[in-house]
């Protein structure tokens, strides 16, 4: 292997700690604590497991922390009903809704529900327009993780070719809009894209976001490109997978993310450091890049 790893867990290790002593400081100069509000409706196992992951990063960083837990069967104006009141509380700088919600609960007008300053998911209409036009708001949290790995791992994004795979609103299109916010010259490719290994090879910098174990190889990779997989699948053993055949494209890359410990853990650091730039808006102080 020639590749270098970027550590996904120890990056968001050292985010989370710098975001701790932000909080403090925030606390200690300001009288401001973060508070950050989870909702979960119903009861599907992996939604439990993230709102599980995010209480605890906010009991980490000793953020305000507001669960809560409805029934599978919750209407939807209940649910904008709570979404309202949570806009209301002064304590809280950060409203996250967990995805997917019940088929009776449309998502889209939840999201867009959420007042675009508290929408820390950065998934509302007001925050993806923001990222459009490169003005400050809430980017999504797994492709911003993606944009603060790549600059931790001290790669040049300026004037670099960047190849996403995957246009999906949650990943491919937002990472793509962040490269170009970064001065790359970017490049989207999707299911119908022709020749997709061709134009990988152009990438200096190849992120992947698929959702198809092990889909891009060696042959469709530039020696030393930096390779970064957002995708998470999971193999007939049990074991986890992403969408880069790590073992073959580790041979020519310069630097690539392993799955699981590269993109998957920079989500929930995002999370906190969009909920404490959420707060240090509300104590009048500039957001952290
Ligand atoms: P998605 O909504 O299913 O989008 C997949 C994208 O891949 C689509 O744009 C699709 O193209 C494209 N695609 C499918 N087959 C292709 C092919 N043969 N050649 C080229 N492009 C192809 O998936 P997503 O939500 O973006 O997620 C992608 C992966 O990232 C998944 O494995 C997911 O689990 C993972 N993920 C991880 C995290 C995390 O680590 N925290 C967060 C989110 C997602 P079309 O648009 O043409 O259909």
């Amino acid at each position: 292997m020639t590749a270098s790893i970027i550590d996904g867990k120890a990056i968001s290790a050292q985010i989370r700690a710098e975001l701790a002593q932000e909080v403090a400081k925030l606390k200690a100069e300001k009288g401001v604590t973060p508070g950050l509000a989870v909702v979960l409706v119903g009861d599907n196992p992996a939604s439990k497991v993230y709102v599980g992951q995010k209480e605890k990063a906010c009991n980490e960083l000793a953020l305000v922390s507001k669960k809560f837990v409805l029934p599978g069967e919750t209407g939807e104006a209940e649910l904008l009903d709570l979404v309202a009141k949570l806009n209301d509380d002064p304590e809280i700088d950060g409203i996250l809704v967990q995805l997917p919600l019940p088929k009776q609960i449309d998502e889209n007008k939840v999201i867009a529900a959420i007042h675009p300053d508290k929408d820390v998911d950065g998934f509302h209409p007001v925050n993806v327009g923001r990222l459009v036009i490169g003005t400050e708001g809430f980017k999504p949290c797994t492709p911003y993780g993606v944009i603060h790995l790549l600059r931790r791992a001290g790669v040049k994004l300026a004037g670099a070719e960047a190849v996403v795979v995957g246009r999906s609103n949650i990943v491919g299109k937002p990472v793509a809009l962040m490269l170009v916010q970064e001065s790359a010259t970017v490049t989207v490719c999707h299911s119908k894209t022709r020749d997709l290994g061709e134009v990988c090879r152009r990438a200096d910098v190849l992120v992947v976001a698929i959702g198809r174990p092990k889909m891009i190889t060696a042959d469709m990779v530039r020696e030393g490109a930096v390779v970064i997989d957002v995708g998470v699948n999971r193999l007939p053993d049990g074991k986890l997978c992403g969408d880069v055949d790590f073992e073959g494209v580790a041979q020519k890359a310069a630097q690539i993310t392993p799955v699981p410990g590269g993109v998957g853990p920079m989500t929930i650091a995002m999370l906190m450091h969009n909920t404490v730039n959420s707060a240090r808006r509300r104590a009048g102080l500039p957001a952290l890049g």
